[in-house]
């Protein structure tokens, strides 16, 4: 496995993500100084995003993700599973190198994440 490679890949992806929070701070000071009026568009681009996280919060999650991703990498315990330990699936790692757990791990905890649908 290439770590340098992963390394590499994971501090440009903090860089970026650091620059990006700074931008959307400065975005942000932006619109409350702008004129009324861009609201009801505003809240047009506000339903187009999906999930649960708007891409500030997502932003740090995965920036989180991706510094402790590079401390693993440090411990020599990077591209395991956080929970049992097996090596990641290398096209998940190329994909997103900070992810701590295996497909099938990241499954499971989405599903227990997900809120229970009740039975009507
Ligand atoms: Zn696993």
């Amino acid at each position: 496995m290439n770590i340098q490679g992963y390394k590499r890949k994971l501090l440009d992806i903090e860089k970026n993500l650091v620059a990006r929070r700074a931008g959307a701070r400065d975005a942000a000071r932006a619109q409350v100084t702008d004129s009324p009026g861009d609201a009801a568009d505003a809240s047009v681009a506000d339903e187009d995003e999906s999930g649960d996280f708007t891409e500030g919060e997502l932003d740090d999650t995965v920036l989180e993700q991706v510094r402790a991703a590079l401390r693993r990498i440090e411990d020599g315990t990077f591209g395991r599973c956080a929970v049992d330990g097996e090596p990641i699936e290398l096209k998940r790692l190329d994909a997103m190198p900070w992810t701590p757990y295996c497909l099938k791990h990241q499954q499971l905890l989405e599903a227990a994440a997900r809120p229970k649908t009740p039975t009507l």
